[in-house]
C-alpha cells in the first residue's frame, strides 16, 4: 500500500470523503473504471488535492516512482499548411509562404547527420500540411533516414497529415500506412486530435480530418501493429462534458486495440492566433486535467506532460498528479509551442538537466526508447563519466 492509498483509506474511515467522491475513491482503490458522469463530477466539483491523491495512487501502482524521458529531436519539414485551424499560431498559408519555411530533403538529412554517433533514439517528424509534399516524397525521405541511421526510431505525422497525404495519393488508409511502414515509419504521434465533439471541432478546425477519420487512422495503425500516442487540445472553449467525451472515445478505441502508449494533454495557448481573446487555463486547471485524465484513462499505460508546452516547473509538479513521462531532450528542434507563447521559448535540455529535473522532485529517472523499453536507469548515474555532459548538438543553420 502506498502513501496515497493509506491517506485515502484514512480519509474514508474518518468520513472526510463522502458522496460521489467516496464512490470514485472506492473504485480507484479497487481498480474499477470511473464513468463519464463521475469524471465530469471530478472536473466540476472535486478539489485539486483530492484528484491529485487519486491520480498519484494510480501512477504509483502502474509505475512506482519511475519517470520516463527519451533522447529525441524533431524535424518540422514545413509550417505551410492548407488548413486554417483557429487555435494555430504556427502555420502559414501557401500564399504567405515567405513567412514560413519548407525544408528540402537534403536539409532534413543534414539534421539527421548532425546527430551522427549521438545517443538519440528517436526522430519526431511533424509539421504543417503542405499541398506539394507528397507521400512519395516522405517515403523517399524515410528510406534515406534509415540508410543513415537504421537504429533511429521514426515517429512521424499526425492523423491529419496522413488523411491529406493519402487522399492526394488516392490510397486507402491501410494502403498508405503500409507504404509508410515499408519506407521506415515506426510509430505515430498523437497530434491532430484536438477535440472530438463534432460541433466544436467544426467551429475551431472544421476543414481538416474529422474525428471519425482521426480515430480510423489510429485504429488501422494499431491493427497493422503500429503503436501510437493520443492527445487532447484542452482549455479553450470546450465544456467539461466535451473533454470527458473526448477521453471516452480514446478509452473505447483503446479497449478495442490496446495500441495507444501515451496520452498527452495539450494546453491551448493564445498568442498570435484567431482565438487570442480566449484566456488560458491556470496551472491548477492544468494539474487537475492531468489528474482526471489519469483517473479516467485506466487502459492507457502512460500520461505525458510535454515540458516545452507547460514549462519545467509545472512539468515537475505534474509528476505528483498522475504524470509519469516528460518527453525528451528535444534540442530546440520544435517551434510549435514557442510560436504559441509557451514558457519555453528555447526548448532544449541536456540529458543531465532532464535527469535532475526528475530527481529533484524525488522521482526515479529512466531513459526510455519510443516504445518504453528501458535504455538507461539514471537513478545513481555518474555524469562525470560522460564525454560532453552539458553539450547540445550543433544543428545546421537553415534559412
Ligand atoms: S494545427 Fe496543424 S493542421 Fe491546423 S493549421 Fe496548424 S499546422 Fe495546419
Amino acid at each position: 500500500m502506498n502513501r496515497e492509498s493509506r491517506a485515502l483509506e484514512s480519509a474514508i474511515n474518518s468520513q472526510e470523503i463522502t458522496g460521489l467522491n467516496l464512490t470514485i475513491t472506492n473504485k480507484v482503490l479497487n481498480n474499477q473504471r470511473v464513468t463519464i458522469e463521475e469524471a465530469i463530477h471530478l472536473y466540476e466539483h472535486a478539489d485539486l488535492a483530492f484528484v491529485g491523491l487519486l491520480a498519484n495512487h494510480i501512477r504509483e501502482q502502474k509505475h512506482g516512482d519511475f519517470t520516463y524521458f527519451n533522447r529525441n529531436f524533431h524535424i518540422e519539414p514545413t509550417n505551410i499548411c492548407v488548413f486554417t485551424c483557429k487555435f494555430c499560431s504556427y502555420s502559414r498559408l501557401l500564399k504567405h509562404a515567405d513567412e514560413g519555411w519548407v525544408l528540402s530533403k537534403e536539409q532534413m538529412l543534414d539534421i539527421i547527420r548532425a546527430y551522427k554517433d549521438k545517443p538519440v533514439t528517436e526522430v519526431h517528424v511533424v509539421g504543417g500540411v503542405h499541398p506539394k509534399l507528397t507521400l512519395e516524397f516522405f517515403c523517399d525521405l524515410f528510406k534515406s533516414i534509415k540508410e543513415l541511421r537504421p537504429d533511429l526510431h521514426i515517429k512521424a505525422f499526425t492523423a491529419v497529415e496522413y488523411e491529406y497525404m493519402f487522399r492526394k495519393a488516392k490510397v486507402s488508409i491501410e494502403e498508405g500506412l503500409k507504404i509508410m511502414m515499408e519506407a521506415g515509419l515506426d510509430s505515430i504521434p498523437g497530434g491532430g486530435a484536438e477535440i472530438f465533439d463534432e460541433t466544436l471541432r467544426n467551429e475551431i478546425c472544421g476543414d481538416k480530418a474529422t474525428t471519425a477519420q482521426w480515430l480510423e487512422i489510429h485504429e488501422t495503425a494499431h491493427k497493422l501493429g503500429l503503436k501510437s500516442n493520443c492527445t487532447i487540445l484542452y482549455g479553450h472553449i470546450e465544456t467539461y462534458a466535451q473533454r470527458v467525451d473526448h477521453l471516452n472515445r480514446l478509452r473505447e478505441l483503446q479497449d478495442r486495440t490496446g495500441g495507444f502508449n501515451t496520452f498527452i494533454p495539450l494546453k491551448f495557448r493564445n498568442q498570435d492566433n484567431e482565438m487570442s481573446d480566449v484566456p488560458e487555463t491556470s496551472v491548477i486547471e492544468d494539474l487537475k486535467n492531468y489528474a482526471i485524465s489519469r483517473i479516467f484513462l485506466d487502459n492507457i499505460p502512460h500520461l505525458k506532460a510535454y515540458w516545452p508546452m507547460i514549462g519545467r516547473s509545472t512539468a515537475q509538479l505534474s509528476l505528483s498528479f498522475g504524470v509519469d513521462d516528460i518527453d525528451g531532450t528535444i534540442d530546440d528542434t520544435t517551434k510549435i509551442y514557442s510560436m504559441a507563447g509557451s514558457e519555453e521559448q528555447v526548448p532544449q535540455l541536456t540529458t543531465q538537466q532532464l535527469v535532475e529535473l526528475i530527481s529533484n522532485v524525488g522521482r526515479h529517472p529512466i531513459e526510455r526508447d519510443t516504445l518504453y523499453g528501458v535504455v538507461t536507469d539514471y537513478k545513481d548515474y555518474d555524469f562525470t563519466q560522460d564525454e560532453n555532459p552539458n553539450g547540445f548538438i550543433e544543428l545546421p543553420i537553415i534559412n
